[in-house]
């Protein structure tokens, strides 16, 4: 898996965003994907960075049901606050790598039966998650990335990123507060994917949720 990413599989360009400019760097590895560099140190051990799996529903049109698109924006905001980092993001990984269709039909087992993120894909016949993380790793060695701090709840992320030859110095939390939308998807990732969310114990209601009558 150590191969570089060849030349003509790379393209790079100013990115201004609201939040500022970033170094937009697109990637063809079996999908195309992109990471985004901030700052002009670039430093190359103890990055901060972001492995993000796409998520169509979440990233782009903010569902709730999932906490993607808030540790999408929670994460850049965190490093334009530090001055350096980079997010990459991960295409081909819709619904733990399923495809966005296969994603779908799991909601519709989750809202008419009840089933968790975990039991409505594996009913369905699909793995519980089929990720791909060797692309996220010659990313980061292509930015010339050594060692990170990995902004994830995820343990298989880090041993996924270690095994392929990029050192996780620190692991960062990137805690989406649960809502009543979110707290299955963040309990079952909890209770059956090993992930750390803390924020899932504590949680007893969100009261703020529209049409809620408790008071
Ligand atoms: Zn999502």
């Amino acid at each position: 898996m150590d191969e570089a990413i060849s030349r003509e599989d790379v393209a790079e360009s100013d990115l201004m965003t609201r939040r500022g400019k970033f170094r937009a760097v697109a990637f063809r590895d079996g999908h195309e994907h992109m990471a985004l560099v901030y700052g002009t140190a670039r430093p190359r051990e103890n990055v901060l960075v972001r492995v993000h799996s796409e998520c169509m529903t979440g990233d782009i049109f903010g569902a709730m049901r999932c906490e993607c698109g808030d540790q999408l924006d929670a994460a850049l905001d965190r490093i334009v606050s530090e001055g350096s980092g980079v997010f990459v993001y991960l295409r081909g990984h819709e619904g733990r790598g399923i495809g966005l269709l296969a994603k779908v039909r799991t909601h519709v087992l989750q809202d008419e039966q009840g089933l968790d993120t975990l039991d409505s894909a594996t009913t369905l016949g699909f793995p519980i998650d089929t990720r791909d993380y060797t692309p996220a790793a010659r990313i980061l060695k292509h930015l010339r990335v050594r060692s990170v701090r990995l902004m994830s709840n995820n343990p298989d992320k880090i041993r996924a990123l270690e095994a392929n030859g990029i050192a996780v110095v620190e692991r960062v939390p990137l805690l989406v507060p649960a809502t009543d939308h979110n707290v299955g998807y963040l309990t079952a990732k909890r209770d059956r994917l090993g992930h750390h969310l803390p924020q899932v114990d504590t949680f007893s209601g969100d009261y703020s949720f529209a049409g809620d009558n408790r008071t």
